[in-house]
Order: C-alpha cells, then structure tokens, then sequence
C-alpha cells in the first residue's frame, strides 16, 4: 500500500517465506515524513528463521552457480523494480539526501550483478588437484582435489549510515549468497521499513528462482536479545557486521564464546589518519585542506572511511592547511544525522576531544536534535601520544590536527595508531625517500593505503580491502568489500580418492 513515501510498510518479519507478526511493535524514528510501526523480533523467530536457513542450505548449498547468478540478477532487478519506492522510505528513516539513495541503490544492485559474475566465472574457488601417484616410492600418493565450499547459514546485521549496500541485501548478504550460504538478516532499528521492501524484493526473487524459502529471513529489530540469539544460534556459522566498536565487541566475544565458536567479520570503528608529507604541503597545503574539510563533512561524516585525524609538521604549510579546511567547513550547512543516538555520541565524541589536554577548537558547534555541523580541533603530537581517547572514531563531520616536529615525529605518530580501515599519504615525487619509510608503517595499521587522494568512497571491485587489523575489523584477513569478501564465507575442502561420480559437479 502506497503512502506520501510511495510506501507504506506492514511491519512484520519475514521468516523463510512468511510474513510473520510478534504481539509487541516499535514505532520507527524517521529523519522526515511518518513514522511506522514495525513488529518487534524476538529469540523464537530468530530459531525459526536459522532452522530454515539449514533446512535451505541442503538444497541451496549445492545448487549451480549459474542457479545462483541468475538469483542473484533477480534479486537485482526486484529491487530497481521497486527504486522510487526505496529511495523514498530511505530518505524518510535515514535522512540522507535522494542522490545519495539513488547511487546506493546502484551500487547495491551492482556488487549482486558482480557476485553473479564472479560465481560464473569461478576463480574463487580455489580448485587444486594433486593427481594420484601410485608408484611413488616409499608410499604411494592418493588423489586430493580442493575446493571452496560454503559453509551453511550466515547471520548478517545490517549498517545504519548504508540503508541499503550495507544492509538487507548489501555487500554481507550478496556475497554470502553467492558462495551458496543461506542468510538471516537481523534489521537494523534506523530503517526497518527500508529492510521490509528489501526483502519484499528478496522475497520475490526467491518465488521467481524456484529456491528454497528459509534461503533468507528478515527478523526486525528493537530488542537486544534477537541479536545475542541470532549470534549465538548453533546454526549459524558466521556473521557479517557493521556498526559500532561496543556492539562490535559484545557479539564478537558471543561468536567466541560459544561451545562451536564461529567467525564474527565485524567491521568497527576507524579514524582513518592522513598523512601531509612536507613537499605536498609546501606545494598545495591549501587544496588539500579544501579537499579535507569535503571529505569530512560529506554524508554528516558518517562514513566508516572518514578521515578524522591529519598529521602535518608544525609550521606556515601546516598554518595554511589548517586556515583552508577552517574556511571550507564555515560554509558546511547542518545536516541531518541518521539516528537520534548517532547525533547524540556525535555531540559526547566533540566533547571528549574538547576536554582533551592540549587541545584548541578552531571550530565548535552547536547541535540541536539530530543535526551535525563540524568541529574541528588541533593537538600537538606529544598531547596526543599520551591520550588514547583522542584516536577513537567519532561519527560525523569532525576533524582533528596532530602537529609534529618533524618525519621522525610523524612516523612515531603512525606507529602508535591502532589498526584502521585506511591511511593516506598527501606527497610528491621529492617526498618518496619518506614514504618509502612511512608505506611499511601504515600496511601494517589499514586495510587499504592511499596516495594524494580522500579516502571516503570504496570502489567495489576485484582488488578492494574493506577491513584492517582491530577495531578496523575483527577479522584482518578479510574484506567486506569488494568480491574477496566472498571468501568469509567459504571453507576449503579436500577430497580424498573420492569417485569421479560422486564428486561435487563443480570439481569434475
Ligand atoms: P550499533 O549500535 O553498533 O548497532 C549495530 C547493530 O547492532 C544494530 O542491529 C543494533 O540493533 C545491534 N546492537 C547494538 N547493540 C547491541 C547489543 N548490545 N547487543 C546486540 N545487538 C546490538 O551501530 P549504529 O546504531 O549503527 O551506530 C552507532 C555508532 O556506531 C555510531 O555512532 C558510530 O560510532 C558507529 N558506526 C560505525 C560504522 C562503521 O562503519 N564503522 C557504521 C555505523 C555506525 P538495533 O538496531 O536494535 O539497535
């Protein structure tokens, strides 16, 4: 049914197939427009919903790969079937302009159409075979094939500041169903609505693709617990994350905790530091504090991979780029954050790092409900060093300067960083000798390494790591980005002697 958001959600879950409805609602908290009612989730659900999920796996775990494209592509085509409708309830809950759900939208359905690829193509495989060798001396050799196999039901929970390609059927979901892993979304309590038509277009292409129903449920959120359980669920064998360092943790030590632990890819908190190496400062100090002061305030700040610290050796290029991105963020106009707790640990972050020793604001704020206007702050490197609250993430469009004394400083600084998402060297061909000193310093802290550019905005694609040693993620071998990220959830398995005709189809 349609409303003056194009679409008016039912508010139930979706438990392999059905909509389904629990006795208690939360009432959804949208940026704009009306607010709906949504069935709360709880712990049954989330049992019916894993044991469908295994019931799933034993016909979807072995279906082709061309099967699973071409679910994949439905699922695609459900959702731009539906565009008008999702861009106007995601606008409604998160706030976020329709430009910015429009290309999410896009680049949704395009990391599903790239999945489809990828499977086709199946590289990701990883097949080997050692032939038999039976007249090898002293002991013959048996015949061992590898293969990547899924590894049964994944848990996904969903992002709030990515309503839709971090979310229901986001890059966790998309990759896990490609490797053949039945999903079960946990909602997030910012979009509910924006997860309903989501799997209302899952839902469809499941009808379509003739596959198995429990292959996805949706549970809705508002209460803790449906988390917990889903997690520690003894069915399911790993779950996919993004959201905040605390809850991050909690979950992760639930997966370890377990009597079968089981991987938990959190995806936590980054600061995502920048490095001003000093002939890119004596050249364009001034750019590059424009293009930071935009790279901060883009989407509220609230992007994973958004640089909140620059480090920059004290002096007149420093003085430059601090006044550029100073006069670029007086123009930021307030913008709307996506929930009313984000804005509120927005307003505690700037606080904390106000109340640090040796800090000066060269931007304060003031924040009413649930708008962002920046902050931005300037520390010497040695106040820094001391006070790890000044290296925490905080969500939203604030910046802090680290000034060193010199490159020796500088590297101290990247050294004492814990691990990030991203580091990014601003540099010329003169600074080279440093950041051949500087690159092995920050490979070992980020998941991905930038020269002379922002690192907000992640390319999908066969070469992007989206992860970084801990908090970045909880997981360093991994990506949540990009299509190595399929390989979470996916286990090699060697076949022994195994019959040609009984062999998975995909090692014959
Ligand atoms: P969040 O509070 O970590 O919530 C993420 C998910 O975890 C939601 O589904 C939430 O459920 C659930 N959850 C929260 N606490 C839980 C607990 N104690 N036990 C079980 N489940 C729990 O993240 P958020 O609400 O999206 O944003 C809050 C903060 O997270 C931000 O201020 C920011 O610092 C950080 N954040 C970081 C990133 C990143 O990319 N690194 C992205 C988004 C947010 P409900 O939906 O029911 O609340």
């Amino acid at each position: 049914m349609l409303d003056e958001t194009g679409f008016r959600p039912h508010g139930k879950h979706l438990i392999a197939g059905e909509w389904v409805a629990t006795g208690q609602t939360f009432r959804s908290s949208p940026a704009h427009g009306a607010a709906h009612d949504f069935s709360v989730g709880t712990v049954d659900l989330v049992d019916r919903a894993c044991r469908a999920a295994e019931a799933a796996f034993a016909a979807y775990g072995w279906t082709t790969r061309a099967a699973r494209a071409a679910f994949l592509e439905a699922i695609a085509d459900e959702i731009d079937a539906r565009g008008d409708a999702i861009t106007a309830i995601g606008t409604s809950e998160t706030g976020l302009p329709e430009a910015r759900l429009v290309g999410e939208r896009g680049r949704t359905t395009g990391q599903l159409r790239l999945f489809a690829r990828h499977i086709l193509e199946g590289g990701y495989l990883d097949r080997r075979h050692d032939p038999a060798l039976p007249d090898r001396q002293p002991l013959p050799r048996p015949d061992i094939r590898l293969m990547e196999r899924p590894i049964g039901p994944v848990a996904v929970f969903g992002a709030s500041n990515f309503p839709l390609a971090f979310s229901v059927a986001g890059g966790d979901t998309a990759s896990a169903l490609a490797a053949g892993c039945p999903v079960v979304v946990k909602g997030h309590s910012a979009h509910p609505g924006t997860g309903e038509i989501i799997a209302e277009a899952i839902h469809a292409a499941i009808g379509r693709c003739g596959m198995p129903a429990g292959v996805f449920s949706l549970v809705q959120g508002g209460r803790r617990d449906v988390g917990q359980a889903l997690v520690q669920h003894e069915l399911i064998k790993a779950v996919g994350f993004t959201g905040s360092l605390v809850a991050g943790r909690i979950l992760f030590d639930l997966c370890a905790a377990r009597p079968e632990p089981i991987p938990f890819f959190g995806e936590l908190g980054s600061v995502n530091p920048m490095f001003l190496l000093p002939e890119a400062v004596t050249a364009r100090a001034e750019a590059i504090g424009r293009g930071w002061a935009e790279s901060l305030s883009m989407g509220a700040g609230q992007f994973c991979t958004n640089p909140g610290i620059a480090v920059v050796i004290e002096g007149e290029g420093a003085g430059t780029f601090a006044s550029a991105a100073i006069s670029a963020l007086r123009e930021v106009t307030p913008q709307i954050m996506l929930t009313d707790g984000i804005a509120d640990a927005y307003r505690e972050g700037a606080g904390r790092i106000a109340a640090g020793a040796g800090v000066r604001d060269l931007i304060t704020s003031v924040c009413d409900g649930r708008e962002a206007k920046p902050f931005l702050f300037r520390v010497a490197a040695a106040d820094w060093l001391g006070n790890h609250d000044l290296r925490e993430e905080v969500f939203g469009p604030l910046g802090l300067i680290v000034t060193v004394r010199d490159t020796e400083e500088m590297l101290a600084v990247a050294k004492s960083f814990p691990g990030q998402l991203t580091a990014t060297m601003h540099m010329d061909a003169d600074d080279a000798a440093f950041a051949r000193r500087l690159l092995p310093v920050l490979e070992r802290k980020a998941g991905r390494v930038l020269a002379n550019g922002f690192p907000t905005g992640v390319e999908v694609c066969d070469a992007m790591v989206h992860g970084g040693p801990y908090p970045a993620s909880t997981n360093f071998g991994a990506t949540s980005v990009g299509t190595m990220s399929i390989r979470r959830f996916l286990r090699p398995v060697s076949y022994q002697n195994i019959p040609q005709d009984v062999l998975p189809d995909d090692l014959v």
